[in-house]
């Protein structure tokens, strides 16, 4: 039986993250991914000489001094990766205007001060405090309890909404200002204050990025460092249970019906699956088990990833958009309604991912609550035609399509109703942490069911905390 110090399951961010820094860190590593790549919604796939990004549109967080940039030099990665940085990060269009979100927060904050200046002062107020929340938040993970950390505190329970009606009064503005919630999958008057915050602002402050040839060059990059110091990585091994004695997680179980045993357990997957299936009966708290069972899950995406045929230089396209046909932020999830949706053009910075002449074309539909209405090809069809809307002729240059669904995510990751960011993001979500915690001994919990919220910071956040917990290093020193 091959024993390891630290068996991942998963292969996620989260899990690679963790897995590269213990390898570095010199313990026997080894991780079990169920899929014959690596990467989980951080892969890429290739089509007919395109290549897609699965979910990733822009990673935040990577400017020089910020926490993903930091983890790219530890790992000593950095220089193998082509990062594009995005200015403007987004081009949202609404149906009175196009507003940039420009690179930086000063300049953000100066355009929607031109556009909305009655509302100079709250505009002003509010960007210094979503600049306090973020600060706070990176501050109460990285340094420990010293932090003044109130606004965080103020602002943990409540929705974004709430936090807007403090300082503003435009619904326009309003609406403007909450284009991330769309994609968190919640309207602003649901979705938590700090997640929205945390979002824009790990753009604004830290940079929005994307992976020059796609993001699974980053994935590969991790595998890299992870094989180099000695740590394994099982391919097409799905893990269907996990050992116990004496309330400590001692190894796994594989499809293939094979044992590993460890001295930690790393979970990187769908904690829904793992509290109910994994462990033995009676092995879980039962409060905590049903609890997890009931907890909602966050919004998935219809996406149609289109390789399409076309000249976009007289269209006023960039790498990143949005469409909103309204000021409501519920007509998104309505495809009958007025259809918005997201629209991503990697090739437009990044050549190398469509073939000369061509163009890759994302574009993307939250469902809230998983729910479809119709087919995803139905959709798709819908979303492909809208497009026109932003570049004319579009739909009749289209080469080649694939649409993906909450189903497709769930099968190809595992997530419980295809979720894109583990736990519902709604406001009150950060009360459930403590059901995460201390489910058994030496088990950790990483990726964006470890209660640190969704995307790929937050999930780096949750792979450095159980590396801290398994090395006894903290945070701030694991960082730097
Ligand atoms: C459409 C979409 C767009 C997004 N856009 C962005 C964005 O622009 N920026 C951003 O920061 N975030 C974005 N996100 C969110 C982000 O992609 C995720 O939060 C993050 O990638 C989740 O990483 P994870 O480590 O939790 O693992 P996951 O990506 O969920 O990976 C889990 C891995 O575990 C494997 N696995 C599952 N079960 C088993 C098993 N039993 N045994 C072994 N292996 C198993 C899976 O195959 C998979 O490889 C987006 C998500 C979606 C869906």
């Amino acid at each position: 039986m091959e024993k390891y110090d630290v068996i991942v399951i998963g292969s996620g961010f989260g899990g690679l993250i963790s897995a590269a820094f213990l390898s570095v860190e010199g313990y026997r590593v080894a991780v079990f991914e169920k899929e014959n790549y690596a990467g989980g919604l951080c892969a890429s796939f290739k089509n007919g000489g395109y290549t897609f990004d699965v979910a990733v549109d822009a990673v935040g967080a990577m400017r020089e001094g910020e926490i993903l940039r930091d983890i790219l030099k530890k790992l000593d990665i950095e220089s193998q990766l082509d990062i594009i940085c995005l200015d403007p990060i987004r081009r949202n269009i609404f149906p009175d205007f196009t507003i940039d979100i420009a690179g930086t927060a000063a300049e953000y904050k100066e355009t929607l001060s031109k556009l909305f200046s009655s509302e100079k002062e709250g505009i002003d107020n509010l960007f210094s405090l979503m600049r306090k929340i973020y600060k706070q938040s990176i501050a109460m993970i990285f340094s420990g309890e010293n932090n003044d950390i109130r606004a965080y505190y103020d602002w943990l329970g409540k929705p974004f909404s709430a936090l807007l009606d403090n300082y503003l009064t435009d619904k326009k503005l309003k609406a403007v200002l909450s284009s991330y919630c769309n994609y968190l999958g919640l309207p602003s008057s649901r979705v938590s204050s700090i997640l929205v915050v945390n979002t824009l602002m790990h753009y604004l402050e830290g940079g929005a990025f994307r992976i020059g040839g796609g993001m699974q060059n980053l994935i590969k990059a991790l595998v890299g460092v992870i094989e180099k110091n000695s740590g394994k990585v099982f391919w097409g091994r799905g893990v269907k249970k996990i050992l116990t004695n004496a309330h400590r997680a001692t190894g796994v179980i594989t499809e293939k019906e094979e044992v590993f045993q460890a001295k930690h357990i790393i979970s990187n997957i769908d904690l829904k699956t793992v509290t109910s299936t994994m462990f033995d009966i009676g092995e879980i708290e039962e409060e905590k088990a049903k609890k997890i069972k009931e907890l909602e899950v966050s919004a998935s995406f219809v996406i149609a990833y289109i390789g399409a045929k076309m000249d976009l230089n007289k269209h006023k396209v960039t790498n990143s958009m949005g469409y909103f046909s309204s000021y409501e932020t519920m007509d998104m999830f309505n495809i009958n309604k007025n259809i918005s949706y997201g629209l991503s053009i990697p090739s437009l910075i990044d050549p190398v991912v469509s073939p000369e002449g061509c163009h890759t074309f994302i574009v993307y539909w939250p469902l809230s609550g998983g729910k479809e209405m119709g087919g995803k090809e139905k959709i798709a069809d819908i979303l492909t035609r809208s497009v026109d809307q932003i570049i004319p002729g579009f739909s009749r240059s289209v080469v080649l399509r694939r649409v993906a669904n909450a189903k497709t995510f769930f099968r190809y990751t595992g997530n419980s109703d295809g979720a894109a960011y583990g736990w519902s993001q709604k406001a009150g979500f950060y009360t459930n942490l403590p059901f995460f915690r201390n489910i058994v001994d030496n088990f950790h919990i990483v990726g964006h069911w470890a209660g640190f919220g969704g995307g790929m910071l937050p999930v780096a956040i949750s792979a450095l905390k159980a590396v801290s917990e398994i090395t006894n290093k903290k945070m701030a020193a694991l960082r730097r």
